[in-house]
């Protein structure tokens, strides 16, 4: 396994769609274990294809200690709507109150082909939203009022010169520092 670099806020990879995954292969296996052991490292608790520069439809996430793989994901369902604190490893130190549908219902296949649903809500039903967003080039930002984005915006003009080439190279550092919040 190894580690993968991050794309941060900028790279053009996260305004892209993504392509849906054909058959699960060796390289994708391989992928998806390196995406586990990325987020691990940069202590967040999701992880899509395009934050590692990727272009297929799939991600990981893991909350309260329950892994998931979702390949081709979609929604199945929606409903109520909940408003809570977001982040994102994509743009480190960068928080904003969103407000998302409460519960989800979204179906995905496994890395063995096999069809399933999960239903959410809280911590794991934000997270799902959050990271199916970033399959279809949609980033938590985009749903903060115009205000607080450029807020946040001109905060990340001075944090972005910490990322070379709009890439987050995980560090020892990184590795051990614990961060406050929940980054997806
Ligand atoms: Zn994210």
């Amino acid at each position: 396994m190894s580690l993968l670099d991050i794309h941060v806020l900028g790279s053009p990879v996260l305004r892209e769609q993504t392509a849906a995954v054909g058959t699960v292969t060796d390289e994708i296996r391989r992928l998806v274990d390196d995406m586990f052991e990325t987020m691990y490292a940069a202590k967040g608790i999701g992880l899509a294809a395009p934050q590692v520069g990727r272009s297929e439809r799939l991600f990981v996430c893991d909350v309260d200690d329950v892994r998931h793989v979702f390949i081709n994901p979609d929604v199945v369902t929606l409903s109520g709507r909940a408003k809570a604190e977001e982040g994102c490893l994509s743009m480190p130190e960068i928080f904003g109150e969103i407000e998302r549908p409460e519960l989800v219902r979204m179906r995905g296949t496994d890395l063995d082909g096999t069809p399933f649903e999960v239903e959410a809500n809280d911590l794991l039903g934000r997270c799902l939203q959050h990271e199916l967003d970033h399959l279809n080039g949609r980033l938590f930002i985009d749903y903060l009022s115009t205000f607080k984005r450029r807020s946040v915006l001109s905060k990340w003009e001075k944090a972005k010169s910490d990322f070379p080439g709009l890439r987050r190279t995980l560090t020892a550092k990184d590795i051990a520092e614990h961060h406050g919040g929940d980054e997806l």
